[in-house]
């Protein structure tokens, strides 16, 4: 397999890539939404529920899986067949070579099988002399075309009807016009109809090991899966024991999720349990370990072993509907591939894949398994900055960030010589680099926030509201302070006209969250303390950057794990802190009305993605916009789809960050909202850079800026 920059370049120079693969997910959004909104009805339970359950059974399975590994064995070798477990590929490799040479195989049917992906089979076998077909369309389809699969469940999703039949053409020697694709599929199935009668040995994966009878549960869509089962005399299953799951009861559960999460459907076209060999025929069960009983004694990553392949957070993951699985993951693509390539391969090898992560969150909603991927990713991430090392650059640029004064001084600095070129947000500079090309970058203003804070007039008292009298501590972020001044005055604006009594500590800067992203935990802690210090002693905390709710509320838990004092300062603070947006759609909701202004411009929103995926904010901008301000709010399509920003992603793989912007901005477009209204800072940032870059007329206005602006007209109070 090429380098990951090899593969990330290759994925950006191939148009069809993103041009199959962005349609593709939202196919599949709908598709699998409806389904699984059908089963909830079905079985009267939620999606949550449900995934709850079967991530239950999982976890059952690693807490005892000596006992399931033994029960199933016990169990296949009773119904005959032989049950083999290796640690390596190389062990597995032999063990398949060894059953073909018995049987005099020189042609091995393969029904789809990742864990042979995972060990490199085909290799192995073909510089043996033996063939290995695979059978499945998309994956025969890679195999004459010299690839290897892109997707847990789709192998040639990235490849378009017109590449296929050009590759037909060539290899079957007869025109193949990309609209028959009847025609495609009757001509595969033909060629392959010979290779399942004439091949001695057939092989296959495994959806679930049934523990309780010793079953291999295989479900697939083209009957391909059975065949390479059924007609051969040799049936060898490669499976991770992972598969395991205790009863059919179980395995019901799973099917009914993993159809719905992979393709869609209420159910796989074919659904085959096969408990022991047919009379006269063999079973050959091999189970490979390959890193798995690593992960199993890893308790950050054991429930990623409970992963049955769907597929479904590649199909919601941003970064991979611009590159593509090939660039994204080694042999697992999509999140679960980040998670498990260190274990299955090496860390050396998610290095690359594991910077393409936005950090969104959308991974973890749809996952029918309920797997931490998001944390589970970035512990990866950290991993991979203390064993291999974080650039010098970065090292730097971390500590300086921890230094409230440096951050002033390269700040004023910057405001001083990028001056000339401020305008409308932005800093228009004359000479655009890879990183600034495709998104201006941010204009700096010479005054931070904090410093205008101390000198403005304060706001009446808009509405009753329960946080009236209340102290309330407002915390600025650094890019608010510094880049965005004017979101932050309205944050402290909108909360005294909510009656609340605010307070603006100076001794607060940065929460960490640049840090821990990237990897650098020990930065991080030492600023996630200076702002625990600095935020206690009242109430609430309120801040308009949503992702520092999310720091505060979600990873400082994992920062101070390991030290219970801090551990438990970091709780108190996480119970005490608010996202600016759910306060002020909450408990310090100003009266209908309050901020209408006649104004009657028409707006759309984006949700911070973090804000849906990781703290459930829904619809509470739109909400307050409507009945607060009396705007009328146009839907966004795909609302709650990352804009890109994403952190750390933004400087390492910036061709992402611009492929998801641009899928955003042309959502914008499709409004014809001349405003679009979100919350996060840093999306704030990157969105007002992408659309001046782009020439878009578009303005993008933080959400505490925009009532800010209205509650200055209201009140004829300019800060
Ligand atoms: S991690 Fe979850 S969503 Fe991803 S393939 Fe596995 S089961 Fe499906």
């Amino acid at each position: 397999m090429d380098p990951f920059e090899v593969r990330y370049r290759d994925a950006l120079a191939d148009a069809n890539v993103r041009g199959g693969l962005l349609p593709f997910q939202r196919a599949w959004r709908d598709t699998r939404d409806a389904q699984i909104a059908a089963l909830e009805r079905l079985m009267g339970r939620s999606f949550d529920d449900l995934r709850a359950e079967l991530a239950e059974v999982k976890a059952r399975v690693f807490a005892d899986w000596p006992h399931f590994l033994d029960t199933f064995s016990e169990r296949a070798e009773a119904a005959g067949s032989t049950v083999v477990r290796v640690a390596t590929p190389q062990e597995a490799n032999e063990y398949v070579a060894g059953v073909c040479r018995e049987a005099g195989a020189d042609v091995v049917v393969k029904g789809k099988s990742m864990v042979s992906e995972e060990i490199r089979l085909n290799d192995h076998l073909e510089s043996l002399g033996i063939a290995a077909v695979e059978t499945d369309l998309g994956e025969w389809l890679l195999q004459l075309a010299g690839e290897h699969p892109s997707h847990l469940v789709m192998p040639a999703i990235h490849k378009r009807r017109e590449q296929i039949a050009e590759l037909l053409t060539r290899v079957l020697g007869r025109e193949f016009p990309p609209d028959d694709i009847t025609r495609m599929v009757r001509s595969v199935r033909t060629e392959l109809r010979d290779r399942f009668l004439t091949a001695s040995v057939g092989l296959s994966g495994a959806n679930a090991l049934i523990a309780e009878s010793g079953t291999v549960m295989l479900v697939c869509n083209e009957g391909n899966n059975r065949m390479s089962v059924a007609i051969p005399p040799i049936h060898v299953v490669t499976a991770g024991p992972e598969k395991l799951i205790p009863t059919f009861h179980d395995a019901m559960l799973q099917i009914r999720l993993l159809a719905r999460s992979a393709t869609g459907q209420p159910i796989t076209t074919y659904t085959n349990f096969v408990t022991g060999p047919r009379p006269g025929a063999e079973q050959h069960i091999l189970l490979i370990d390959n890193g798995r009983s690593q992960m199993a004694a890893d308790p950050d990553f054991t429930s990623a072993l409970g992963c049955i392949r769907c597929g479904a957070c590649a199909n919601v993951c941003p970064p991979y509907a611009v590159v593509g699985g090939h660039a994204f993951g080694h042999v697992y693509t999509g999140a679960i591939g980040l998670v498990n390539t260190p274990f299955h391969h090496s860390l050396e090898d998610d290095a690359g894949p594991q910077s393409l992560c936005v950090s969104c969150g959308a991974c973890a909603t749809v996952c029918p398994v309920e797997i931490p991927l998001p944390e589970q990713i970035l512990q990866v991430r950290h991993k991979v900055a203390e064993e291999l090392g974080l650039s010098w650059s970065r090292r730097l640029a971390f500590q300086a960030l921890a230094s409230r004064r440096l951050v002033a001084s390269a700040a004023r600095a910057a405001a001083v010589v990028t001056g000339p070129f401020r305008r409308d947000g932005v800093s228009d500079l004359p000479v655009p680099t890879r990183h600034t090309s495709w998104r201006t970058p941010p204009a700096i203003p010479l005054v931070p926030a904090r410093t205008r804070i101390r000198h403005r007039p304060s706001y009446p008292v808009l509405g009753d509201t329960t946080v009236s009298g209340k102290r309330v501590l407002v915390f600025l972020q650094c890019l608010t302070d510094r880049l965005l001044p004017s979101a932050a005055i309205a944050a402290v604006g909108l909360l005294e006209a909510a009656g609340a009594e605010v307070v603006v500590p100076e001794s607060q800067h940065c929460c960490g969250l640049p840090a821990y992203d990237s990897g650098d935990w020990r930065s991080a802690r030492r600023m996630a303390r200076a702002t625990i210090e600095a935020l206690e002693g009242v109430d609430d905390v309120v801040t308009p950057a949503s992702s520092c709710v999310v720091a505060m509320t979600h990873e400082y838990r994992r920062l101070f794990r390991d030290d219970p004092g801090w551990a438990k300062r970091a709780q108190q603070l996480a119970e005490r802190v608010k996202d600016l947006v759910d306060y002020l759609a909450g408990p310090a909701r100003l009266p209908n009305g309050a901020l209408d202004t006649g104004d009657r411009t028409p707006v759309t929103v984006h949700r911070f993605c973090q804000s849906q995926n990781t703290l459930g904010l829904r619809d509470e901008m739109e909400s307050v916009l409507r009945d607060v301000c009396g705007v009328p709010v146009r839907p966004l399509p795909e609302n709650g789809v990352c804009c890109g920003f994403g952190g750390s992603t933004s400087i390492s793989a910036p061709e992402v960050a611009a492929g998801i912007l641009e899928r955003k901005l042309a959502c914008v477009d499709q409004t014809e909202a001349p405003i679009m209204i979100t919350n996060n800072p840093g999306c704030v940032i990157h969105l007002r850079g992408g659309a001046h870059a782009s020439g878009r007329s578009v303005r993008i206005v933080q959400f505490a800026e925009y009532l800010g602006g209205r509650l200055e007209r209201v009140t004829g109070i300019h800060p």
